[in-house]
């Protein structure tokens, strides 16, 4: 088997199928030879997995899968590179390239058909222009998914993987907490990658959670709620859910004092629970 994380056999690989880097689709290869099987491992794959992979490139991570997957689905919007991974994957009878943009594909009638009986692992180095529409689609649309374990930018792992009510916290570090745990795995510098991209990466991994860990009787207000919050990070949460939502701050401050909080309150200190209260009082 080729060495795929090897600048020169994916340089050549490329050339020989006439295909450039597209900078448009994120298009950034990892060059490091052990990052992919750490990640491999990190997800915990046996025989009975089925492991979802977004963007392939020239297969790297897709082989390391492969080798430890029962069956991997792998999404490669780039039609140019389906010529290279029957390539660089001949060797594996277990893998199955879908030619789609995983934004537009039928994720949940794939996985049905493809992945029957079988745990569903998500394991991705994902395209950074789509990195938190992609990790919400897989949340929000409850996929049977049981864990994402997904190579994002570093300054995006450190807001997906915040507590809710820290600093870092936002809108969809309330999202993500609520549809999964979330850790950071491991930091893999800019040099990693060919080319190498002008930001540093970590690895992080989202278990899903089987029930969310607060209960919200309507979730799409849940979450009108939990954007208007941090829609104006500078002000109070009161001004902010106020011009979000269209409601008059005396109402809004009533509900505050009702979920026991102050007037003066930002958004980023809020919990989960605060949201949750707030929610079913105003809303
Ligand atoms: N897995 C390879 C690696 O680690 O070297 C490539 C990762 S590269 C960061 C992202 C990959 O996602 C590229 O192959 C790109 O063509 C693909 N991609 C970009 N947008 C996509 C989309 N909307 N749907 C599916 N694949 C996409």
């Amino acid at each position: 088997m080729k060495n795929l994380s090897d600048i020169n056999v994916i340089k050549s690989v490329m050339s020989r199928h006439g295909v450039t880097f597209n900078k448009g689709l994120g298009q950034n290869f990892l060059v490091d030879p052990e990052v992919c099987p750490a990640m491999a491992e990190a997800a915990g794959l046996n025989e009975n997995t089925c492991a979802i992979e977004i963007g392939p490139g020239v297969g790297v991570l897709t082989a390391e899968l492969a080798k430890r997957a029962g069956k991997v689905l792998s999404f490669e919007v780039d039609t140019r590179l389906l010529p290279v991974l029957s390539e660089t994957l001949a060797e594996f009878n277990n893998v199955e390239i879908i030619n789609q943009d995983v934004m537009k594909a039928d994720l949940k009638g794939i996985i049905e058909e493809k992945c029957k009986g079988m745990e569903i692992a998500v394991v991705a180095n994902l395209p950074y222009y789509i990195t938190s529409p992609i990790i919400m689609l897989l949340l929000e649309s409850r996929l049977p998914v049981k864990s994402v374990t997904v190579m994002v930018q570093k300054e995006a792992a450190d807001r997906l993987c915040a507590e809710v009510g820290s600093r870092d916290g936002g809108a969809v570090t309330v999202a993500v907490s609520y549809y999964s745990e979330a850790q950071k795995l491991f930091y893999v510098p800019r040099e990693s990658f060919l080319p190498p991209p002008k930001v540093n990466s970590e690895v992080i991994q989202l278990t899903v959670r089987p029930e969310p860990p607060v209960t919200v009787s309507d979730e799409e207000k849940f979450f009108k709620l939990v954007k208007a919050a941090f829609s104006q990070r500078r002000k109070t949460a009161e001004n902010s859910i106020s011009a979000g939502l269209g409601i008059p701050k005396p109402q809004i401050a009533e509900a505050l004092e009702k979920a026991g909080l102050e007037r003066t309150v930002r958004a980023e200190k809020l919990t989960m629970d605060d949201f949750a209260a707030l929610a079913e009082i105003l809303l």
